[in-house]
Order: C-alpha cells, then sequence, then structure tokens
C-alpha cells in the first residue's frame, strides 16, 4: 500500500526522537543529563491534581461540549482578558487536549495551495511541518527585525508569532509587535500568536498582539496548561479564535478529537482560579539555572551563549567548535553524556547553534557544562 502525498510533507519534533535514543543509552547503563525534552520538572501543583481526582470522583468520565466546558471557557476568557487587557468572551474560546491542535487546526482551516504563511526559523517545527502540509508555501523569518514589507505578499494569509520563544528564549519587544500590527491592519491576514510560554520571562512582559486596538479580530492567541502548571501529560489547551473561525475550528474539533477530556478541564479551572505561588517559584528557579548555565556555556571554547528573556531554553551560538549542530548534539549525547538538540531541528536558521532545556536540576545543568567542558578538550 502507498502512502497519502500528503504525508511526504509533513515533519515531526526530533525532541522524542533524542529522548528515545538518549533511554536507549540509558537502558546500556550510560549515564544521560536529560537538557533535550521541552517541558518543567517540577509536579503539576498538588491542588490541580485534587481537582482532577475529585472530577474522576464527581463523574467527569464522559463526552463534554465539543468546544470545551462553559465553566472552563469562561474561567480562560477571564484570564486571557486580564493578562492581555482586552475584553474576551467565552464563545470565542476553544478547548483542545494540549495548545498543538491549535496550530493544527486553524491552519488546517484557513490555508490551501497558493497561500503564504510566514513563520519564525529557527523555530517551533511543527509550524513549517503544518504550513506545509496544508499546501502553503512556507516563509521563513529570522527575527521581527527581518519581517518586513518584503516578506508579505498578497497571497500572505497567516504570521506566526511566538513569544516567548522556543527554541530562542528570546520575547519580541513591544515595539516590535506594534510595527507588525501596523503592517497587517488593512490587509487579509491572520496572526496566529502562539503564546504558550506567555507566563514564563524574566524581564520585560511579553505584549500579545492581540492587546493592540482592533488586534483581537485579527489574531488567534493560541496558550494552554501544559507549560506554566507542569500539565504536559493532562493535554490541555485553548485558542481564542476571531468569532467567524469558531465554528470552522469547532467543526475539525468533532471530526477529530470530538472532545477534551472533561476531568482535566476541570483541573485547569481549578489551576487557573487557585493560587499561583507555584508558578512564581518554578520561574524563579529557572531564572535562577538560567543565569548560572549560561555562564558555564559561555565559559566553553568556541561557545556563544545569549541570555534569553523567557520560556526554559537557551540556545548558544556554538559555530566557535568547528563543527555542525548535528555534529556536536550527536558527540555530547553519545560521548558526553548530555542530550540536547540540533539547532537544525528547528529549521535551517538554527544550524550553528545548540538547544537546551533548562527544565533539569541545578545541580545537573552544572554538571552537564563540567560534562561538556571535558569533551571539548
Ligand atoms: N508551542 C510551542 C512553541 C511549544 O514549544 C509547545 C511545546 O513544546 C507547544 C506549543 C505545544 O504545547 P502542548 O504540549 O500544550 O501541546
Amino acid at each position: 500500500m502507498k502512502l497519502a502525498g500528503r504525508m511526504s510533507r509533513i515533519g515531526t519534533e526530533s525532541a522524542f526522537e533524542v529522548l528515545r535514543r538518549a533511554r536507549a543509552l540509558e537502558a546500556q547503563g550510560r549515564s544521560i543529563i536529560h537538557l533535550e525534552i521541552g517541558e518543567p520538572d517540577f509536579p503539576t501543583p498538588k491542588h490541580i491534581i485534587e481537582a482532577g481526582k475529585a472530577a474522576l470522583d464527581q463523574g467527569f468520565t464522559h463526552y463534554g461540549p465539543t468546544q470545551g466546558l462553559p465553566e472552563l471557557r469562561a474561567v480562560i476568557a477571564s484570564y486571557v482578558s486580564r493578562t492581555r487587557e482586552i475584553e474576551v468572551s467565552p464563545d470565542r474560546v476553544t478547548v483542545a487536549p494540549g495548545g498543538k491542535p491549535m496550530m493544527f487546526f486553524p491552519m488546517l482551516a484557513l490555508l490551501e495551495a497558493g497561500d503564504e504563511a510566514i513563520y519564525p526559523n529557527p523555530g517551533f517545527p511543527i509550524y513549517e511541518s503544518m504550513i506545509r502540509f496544508c499546501c502553503a508555501t512556507p516563509v521563513p523569518y529570522r527575527s521581527l527585525f527581518d519581517l518586513n514589507y518584503t516578506k508579505i505578499t498578497s497571497q500572505t494569509r497567516l504570521i506566526v508569532l511566538n513569544s516567548p520563544q522556543n527554541p530562542t528564549g528570546s520575547v519580541i519587544p513591544a515595539e516590535q509587535i506594534r510595527a507588525l500590527a501596523e503592517l497587517v491592519r488593512g490587509r487579509d491576514i491572520l496572526i496566529l500568536s502562539d503564546e504558550i510560554y506567555s507566563r514564563i520571562w524574566f524581564g520585560e512582559k511579553p505584549l500579545s498582539i492581540a492587546s493592540l486596538p482592533g488586534m483581537l479580530e485579527k489574531t488567534i492567541i493560541l496558550d494552554g496548561f501544559s507549560k506554566t502548571y507542569a500539565m504536559t501529560g493532562w493535554r490541555l489547551g485553548y485558542a481564542v479564535l476571531p468569532q467567524w473561525l469558531v465554528e470552522p475550528v469547532n467543526l475539525l474539533v468533532v471530526n477529530s478529537t470530538s472532545c477534551t477530556a472533561s476531568f482535566t478541564q476541570r483541573a485547569g479551572i481549578a489551576a487557573l482560579e487557585g493560587p499561583q505561588d507555584e508558578v512564581d517559584r518554578m520561574v524563579t528557579e529557572f531564572r535562577r539555572r538560567r543565569d548560572a548555565f549560561c555562564a558555564g556555556l559561555n565559559s566553553l571554547p568556541g561557545f556563544r551563549c545569549p541570555i534569553p528573556e523567557g520560556a526554559f531554553y537557551v540556545f548558544p551560538d556554538i559555530t566557535g567548535t568547528g563543527r555542525t549542530s548535528n555534529e556536536l548534539a550527536d558527540a555530547l549525547l553519545n560521548e558526553a553524556g548530555v542530550a540536547a538538540l540540533s539547532g537544525a531541528a528547528f529549521g535551517e536558521n538554527g544550524e550553528g547553534y545548540l538547544r537546551f532545556s533548562i527544565a533539569n536540576s541545578f545541580e545537573n545543568l552544572m554538571d552537564a557544562v563540567e560534562r561538556i567542558r571535558a569533551f571539548l578538550k
């Protein structure tokens, strides 16, 4: 049997592949420091787990509404309104099993052959994968500085923003967000604003483009619980959509997942309404690790490491080592016992970089620096 042609256009996320290889080495008795996977190393806060358990006991074990439980959508609408300083109504919120489906569904609903979609490169690999899968043309940008009139054409339908960003940890400066809003105003272009790291930042609060006048109508806000509340395995995310896109996206949900697990959604209410001190503690700890780990990497020959402003990734330039990203990532895994991702896994502009996740203990991060130092000697 042959696969459908569309399967030749779909990409993947190599973090899961590197994790598999790292686990295989561990099974042979090797010691590996895991800095490859993008999930907080903290447990889900206890009150959220208790709410999930209580929901199971209360019978939230059946199908729910496609768009999400109304009580969760109301809480999300109020949370997004508060954090983005805009007025969002619950009927614009669609809940999904993770943030990722809210890349997949809106792109499926919007893009087709002949369309162009502008996306960050280096960037989360699923953007380019999905744009290609939908038969549209991916148009990469390195940073918003080079996202100007030259990239926007009459075919442009979608622009993807991701701030704080995976893999670079950068936060898009507010003035660049404002300049982009001016560029797209009056044009038939939507913004997919991936704000999954919206609560994990260390300097200036990231500005959502949806907060700017008139931009809510032109923006899909993607956010979720995976990173903020260490809930990656619960599978819970959402999008705030322009009103006309809600029904098309819901149709795609009906045709695929039907709905998101009901008890998981009840836990989501507890996450947004409950105490936020564990989120604050996690961010403080990420900052401590970031400072020490970047200082460590900057002391290594051939490494140049900018200080990330958000998310929990560090993205050093490793061209000074004389190796390609793939070569160095492979060698660090196999010879130094440090699992990191090749920058090339985030697009061709990621060549020359490695991505380290700092979602591991302070001690392990320091140990990783020494392992890399010994390896480079
Ligand atoms: N967006 C970005 C930029 C991410 O890095 C990730 C996860 O790694 C996601 C979205 C997906 O999050 P979720 O696990 O909620 O699907």
